[in-house]
This record gives structure tokens, C-alpha cells and sequence, in this order.
């Protein structure tokens, strides 16, 4: 039965490297990185998630920044606070908690974050210079990043591979899919319009699936001895549980760890990267704007 990538241990490994690197940074320079998260609106997922970056900022060592603005804020209004962290020396790199409330228009907010300090990689120059050969953006999307970090970790060849990414959304499939056709992979991307996704899903030896749906792709998906990175974090009912539902991810994990030869758990596998891969980009953000190597 498949190996278990434990995103859980290697993320503590990356916060462990970034805490020592800040150090570094610190001692050499004075400089202290920081993170500036906006977050617009009151919705509780939105504000666990901000606050669980928040912690993780501070356990590693990088300042964080935060600004609340109510959920009838204007556009201008979100767009000048932005402005203030892009003019701030202090802020190394500015986050934007999406989703936004449905009266702003998500692009002209991205817009406005510098692309020095766009530590989500959101940025349309960012995301622009992914996709082209021989361009490199300054930050990479987290949660695609997170993902190729641990095939890295876990000796997965990627290139002359056969890839297949399930889902398209500009934070995770779409990016997931240039990083390992960047890596030299031969990509295929699975959508909801796609026809056999089961038979495209099966030529692959790296399987990304970023969907939503639980147990979207069972044992039957899988060539025998791939690699299975699941992205998704769904939840189901479960009277056993205290909350009475269970977090688990788009893969068939009994099924599919029968066949694959190594699989991401959910949770304890990409999630734990993500926040991992924000504290490194917030980093080399610093580095970079101090020049220090
Ligand atoms: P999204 O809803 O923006 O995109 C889903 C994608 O899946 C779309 O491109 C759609 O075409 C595709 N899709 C939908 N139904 C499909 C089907 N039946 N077959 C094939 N493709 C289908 O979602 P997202 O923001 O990319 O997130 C996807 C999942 O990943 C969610 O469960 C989310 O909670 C999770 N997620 C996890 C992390 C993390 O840190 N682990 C980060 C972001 C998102």
C-alpha cells in the first residue's frame, strides 16, 4: 500500500529552516520580515484562517500586520488600505483573504498589490510569468507551490512524467499545472467538462486533484504506483466526530492508497504546506527588497 506524504512533518521542517533563515536575516541586517493580511467582511472561515496565519507568522518570527475593514467597505476603501502596506517598509508582503464581499471586483483589488510584496502569487504579472518559458514571477501561488515542495521532499522525479491535474481555479489547479509543466512534466488538466476523466486521470504518474468533491476519484482512477497529491478539503457528515463531520479530500484515500504508490493524507498533507509556503514567500520577499542573499 502507498507511502504517506506526511505534509504535516515536512511543513514543521520548512517553519523550523524559515525560523533559523530569519534569524539570519535579523542579525545581519536588523531586518524583521512582515506580513500584512487584509481581510474585508466577517465571515468566520475567513477570520480562523487569517488568525491561523497570524500565529504561524509569529512562531516562525515575521511581524504580522492585519486590517479589518467592515463588509459594506467600497473598493477605494480596500484599495487605499493596500496602498499603505505597499508604501509601508515594514511590510515585506500583503495578503488579501479571499473571497471578498460579492459587490467588490476581486481583480481590481489584486491589482492593486504591489508585485514585490504579492506573497499569494495572485497578481495577473505574477500568475502571467509563470506561464511563459523563460519568465520567472516573483512569488508563486502557496497552495500549487506547497505541492510540487513535496514531491521535491519525497524524491518524486517530475520531469518527462505524465501529470494530471483535476481542477482549473486560478489559486490552485491552474498554477499547479504550469509549476509541473515547468518541471518538465507532460500536463494534462481535468476539468468539469472533461469527458473519460477517469481514463485521462489514469495515463498519469502524478495525480493533483484540486476540486471539492469528496471521493471524487476512486482506486480505478489511479494507474498502479502513482503519486497522488490531494489538494481538496471537504466535509462530511460523521455522528462519530464532536463537531458531527469529518474533513477528508477529493481522493477515495481507502481505495486509491491500495493503488497509488505514495498519497497525501487530508488533513496533515497539502494543507499544512500552504501557510509553510506564505511564511517562505513572505522570507525571500524580505530578502529580496533588502538585498540580502
Ligand atoms: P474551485 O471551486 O475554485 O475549483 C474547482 C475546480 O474543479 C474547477 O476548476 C472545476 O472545473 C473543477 N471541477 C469541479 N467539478 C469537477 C468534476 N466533477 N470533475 C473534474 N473537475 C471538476 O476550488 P479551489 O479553490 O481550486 O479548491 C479546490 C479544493 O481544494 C477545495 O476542496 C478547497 O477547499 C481545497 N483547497 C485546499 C487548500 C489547501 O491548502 N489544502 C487550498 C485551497 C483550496
Amino acid at each position: 500500500s502507498a507511502k504517506i506524504i506526511d505534509g504535516k512533518s515536512v511543513a514543521k521542517q520548512i517553519r523550523d529552516e524559515i525560523a533559523g533563515e530569519i534569524v539570519k536575516l535579523k542579525d545581519a541586517t536588523g531586518v524583521v520580515p512582515g506580513l500584512a493580511v487584509v481581510l474585508v467582511g466577517s465571515r468566520k472561515d475567513s477570520q480562523t484562517y487569517v488568525r491561523n496565519k497570524k500565529k504561524a507568522c509569529e512562531a516562525v518570527g515575521i511581524t504580522s500586520y492585519e486590517a479589518n475593514l467592515p463588509d459594506d467597505s467600497t473598493e477605494e476603501e480596500v484599495i487605499k488600505q493596500i496602498s499603505l502596506f505597499n508604501n509601508d517598509p515594514s511590510v515585506h508582503g500583503i495578503l488579501v483573504q479571499l473571497p471578498l464581499p460579492r459587490h467588490m471586483n476581486e481583480e481590481n483589488i489584486l491589482n492593486a498589490v504591489g508585485i514585490e510584496k504579492d506573497v499569494d502569487g495572485f497578481h495577473p504579472l505574477n500568475i502571467g510569468r509563470l506561464a511563459m518559458q523563460g519568465r520567472e514571477s516573483l512569488f508563486v501561488p502557496c497552495t500549487p507551490k506547497g505541492c510540487i515542495e513535496l514531491l521535491h521532499r519525497y524524491d518524486v522525479e517530475i520531469k518527462g512524467k505524465r501529470a494530471v491535474v483535476i481542477g482549473r481555479s486560478n489559486i490552485v489547479g491552474m498554477p499547479a499545472a504550469l509549476l509541473l509543466q515547468r518541471a518538465n512534466a507532460t500536463v494534462s488538466i481535468v476539468h468539469s467538462y472533461t469527458k473519460n476523466p477517469e481514463e485521462i486521470t489514469r495515463q498519469a504518474d502524478i495525480v493533483i486533484t484540486a476540486v471539492g468533491v469528496a471521493n471524487l476519484v476512486r482506486g480505478s482512477w489511479i494507474k498502479p504506483g502513482a503519486v497522488v497529491i490531494d489538494v481538496g478539503i471537504n466535509p462530511v457528515d460523521d455522528a462519530e466526530s464532536p463537531k458531527g463531520y469529518r474533513l477528508v479530500g477529493d481522493v477515495c484515500f481507502e481505495e486509491v492508497s491500495k493503488v497509488a504508490s505514495a498519497i497525501t493524507p487530508v488533513p496533515g498533507g497539502v494543507g499544512p504546506m500552504t501557510i509553510a509556503m506564505l511564511l517562505s514567500n513572505t522570507l525571500s520577499s524580505a530578502k529580496r527588497l533588502h538585498n540580502f542573499q
